[in-house]
């Protein structure tokens, strides 16, 4: 069977800066997913060795800082190569990752101001996973995911 990351606050476990998690994805369609592929839970934010709860952060440019102007682009950095080491020690192929994270999203983010505006953006997980080859597919995608 074809294996599959999975953004940890997808999947309702609570890796979420504000320590909570965002299961936007609804039982009927992890059901589903879990029928096609092998589910590999991942965190970039706790790989990067972020705590939870922590401050949220957003991108500038090649950067990422608290919303406090801690800079944690080394951890999210670390993070994402995490990341990119558990798809090549298994084979994964395909990513379905949490949509605007400053990690892990593959079409807008915040743009860095910390006033909730999004712009055109990747997260720095997925944007090194599409760079290595990995599909990336976000919550908005499951349902074409599933019926691949
Ligand atoms: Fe979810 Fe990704 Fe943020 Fe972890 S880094 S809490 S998996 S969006």
């Amino acid at each position: 069977m074809e294996k599959i990351i999975v953004s940890a606050c997808l999947l309702g476990l609570s890796t979420r800066y504000d320590g909570k998690s965002k299961p936007s994805i609804s039982e009927e369609q992890l059901k589903k997913l879990a029928e096609k592929f092998h589910i590999i839970p991942v965190c970039p934010e706790i790989y990067g060795g972020l705590p939870t709860p922590r401050v949220p952060s957003e991108r500038i440019g090649e950067r990422v800082v608290m919303k406090d102007g801690a800079d944690v682009t080394e951890n999210y950095s670390k993070g994402a190569y995490e990341t990119l080491s558990v798809c090549q020690l298994f084979g994964v192929k395909k990513a379905l990752l949490k949509a605007k994270s400053p990690s892990c999203s593959k079409a807008e983010i915040y743009d860095g101001s910390f006033t909730g505006t999004l712009v055109n953006g990747l997260g720095v997980t997925a944007e090194l996973l599409i760079k290595n080859g990995i599909e990336v597919f976000d919550e908005n995608d499951i349902n074409l995911l599933i019926a691949r």
